[in-house]
């Protein structure tokens, strides 16, 4: 004891000298490494700034602030990556699909540019991932052109310099499906790094595209790569979760979080990880949640579109390479307009732009006359009426037997004139479709009892506090029919159902066609998440253009789905 003492008097002694002799700036040497981790979450091919509501960030006063755009996204990266030594980029899932135009004709190829430009080390494979099928992220991840289009971007698609996760993606065999996670460096330090994407999957994805795959357990895959980094001594470990949690409202850096399926994995998972990072809810929240060991674990998640950036500073003790939890800062940064747009992918994003013009003018139908939104008295109009039968017909396969669509999910009307792109009177295209049905919604069958889809169509009646009602016309499939009553009370508005010309009866069961908004009891219609027996269909544009393609020279349907009585 005393040898030891003496010695580290001694050491001391040294240190003061050689401090002394370095001059007063001099301190002793940190103990720890910082390393800062840049990630965004769902940006679905936002190349252009969103418009919009996409394009605003919610603060905690509950004003807005504008943010996104590919290229004060990466202006807003290059300053936080200046502001320290050590940075690693990484993304949440959801890069890609559901994208706008400008990306999503190229099969999102200069969405995929951006982040080879951002210098993103890892991804995590989202629901949007598998959107064209495990062939097509597979070619996202290697390179290639497309097997049906090309290359229509660039000559060549050169993939992803960074691998895209999935450690509970595995073939019907077992096997795993993806990398599970990866290993990068930064600043000495190695950071394991765990991508793991909801075990719901499957309920927001075509069957077909994910026709052989097997979506596991978060928590037990996050564990089983964990459990293999600790083995080979990498202590630093972060989790991308393409899952998210809803919140009640609050700005960027609140957790307003209603407690869901990421509070639940991120406080489950092992004790070995120090950061999950998640997605796919597109809200904004910083939270901390307690680990199995009891130690705090940032949980947090950066809405969408490339309007946040969610940033941690780890501590990394130098000699256990391991993250001193308790010192953790993490923050969303606001991706502002006001900062200037980084020069080199504002090119990338105007190329898009200038690239994508003339395949936006693609014919895909032609109608005989305006196929507008707006809606007579009754609520019933014609571009929903065409919709809402594109949807039926496109989910056939499931045994749908009705459509309904939200009015707001039709964005704008199809025209029969020329548009100023100068195509001939009456043809649609695909520019124009995809302006109507900009959203990418992935379409849904259930099955729901008449007398839930009696409620439904009361649901179209919504009393708001202040005393008014707010009235939401669904519109409808032709195989659908019914009355409503202006003089009657809100909840029995409604009479006269019937599909295919039969009465609707309380207990019997239909097949009803829904985009996944609907479904998910978007727009006040709750009952519809009641819906049982969920199967996936296409993409609700697709069916769209296709039902354009197969029934040229389409005229406006006549109004006779919903009857309106006094
Ligand atoms: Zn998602």
């Amino acid at each position: 004891m005393r040898a030891f003492s003496k010695l580290t008097a001694a050491a001391a002694a040294a240190l003061v000298a050689a401090g002394l002799a370095a001059g007063p700036a001099a301190a002793a040497p940190s103990t720890t490494t910082d390393v800062r981790l840049i990630t965004f979450n769902d940006f679905h091919g936002n190349l252009q700034p969103p418009s919009g509501s996409s394009g605003r960030v919610t603060l905690p006063d509950g004003t807005t602030v504008n943010a996104g755009g590919a290229a004060y996204l990466a202006t807003h990266v290059k300053q936080l990556r200046g502001q320290v030594a050590n940075s690693v980029v990484l993304s949440a899932g959801d890069n890609v699909g559901a994208s706008p135009l400008d990306s999503a004709l190229f099969h999102d190829e200069p969405t995929m540019a951006l982040l080879n430009e951002l210098g993103v080390k890892a991804s995590v494979i989202g629901n949007h991932e598998l959107d064209e099928g495990y062939r097509e992220l597979l070619r996202m991840q290697f390179g290639g052109c497309h097997p049906t289009d090309g290359c229509q971007f660039r000559d060549s698609y050169p993939g992803a310099r960074f691998p895209i996760l999935g450690a509970n993606v595995r073939f019907d065999n077992g096997l795993n499906a993806a990398l599970p996670f990866s290993v990068t460096v930064s600043g000495g330090v190695p950071i394991g790094i765990i991508g793991v994407t909801l075990e719901d999957l499957p309920l927001v994805v075509t069957p077909e595209a994910i026709a052989g795959l097997r979506f596991g357990d978060e928590v037990k895959a996050v564990n089983q790569s964990s459990r293999l980094l600790d083995l080979l001594g990498i202590k630093t470990q972060v989790v991308l979760l393409h899952q998210g949690d809803n919140t009640e409202g609050g700005g960027p850096d609140e957790c307003r979080t209603t407690p869901g399926p990421a509070t639940a994995i991120a406080t489950a998972v092992s004790a070995s990880v120090d950061v999950v990072f998640t997605g796919h809810s597109h809200q904004q929240y910083n939270c901390t949640v307690t680990d199995p060991a009891g130690k705090p674990r940032a949980l947090v998640q950066g809405a969408s579109f490339g309007r946040l950036l969610s940033v941690v500073d780890l501590k990394v003790d130098k000699r256990t390479r391991d993250v001193v939890r308790p010192a953790t800062r993490a923050h969303n940064e606001i991706v502002t307009r006001t900062v200037t747009p980084d020069p080199v992918v504002q090119a990338l994003v105007d190329e898009a732009r200038t690239k994508a013009a003339p395949i936006a003018n693609r014919q895909v139908g032609t109608i005989s006359a305006d196929l507008v939104r707006a809606a007579p008295a009754s609520g019933e109009s014609p571009l929903g009426d065409v919709i809402a039968d594109a949807q039926l017909a496109a989910t056939a396969s499931n045994d749908a037997q009705i459509a309904i669509t939200n009015p707001g999910g039709i964005r704008t009307d199809l025209t029969y004139a020329s548009s100023p792109a100068g195509e001939g009177d009456g043809v649609v295209t695909y520019g124009e479709a995809f302006a109507v049905q900009p959203f990418g919604n992935i379409m849904q069958t259930v099955t729901l009892t008449g007398a839930q889809l009696k409620t439904a169509l009361e649901q179209q009646w919504q009393p708001q506090p202040d005393g008014t009602v707010q009235v939401r016309i669904l519109q409808i499939s032709s195989t659908l029919h019914y009355s409503w009553s202006q003089s009657a009370p809100v909840g029995s508005k409604v009479s006269d159902i019937t599909v295919a010309g039969v009465p609707v009866t309380d207990t019997a069961t239909y097949r009803v066609s829904l985009n996944n908004f609907l479904a998910a009891g978007g727009d006040g219609f709750a009952v519809f998440a009641e819906g049982t027996g969920l199967t996936g269909g296409p993409v609700d544009l697709d069916a769209f253009t296709a039902y354009l393609t197969a029934n040229q020279n389409l005229a406006p349907p006549a109004a006779d789905r919903v009857t309106v009585l006094p």
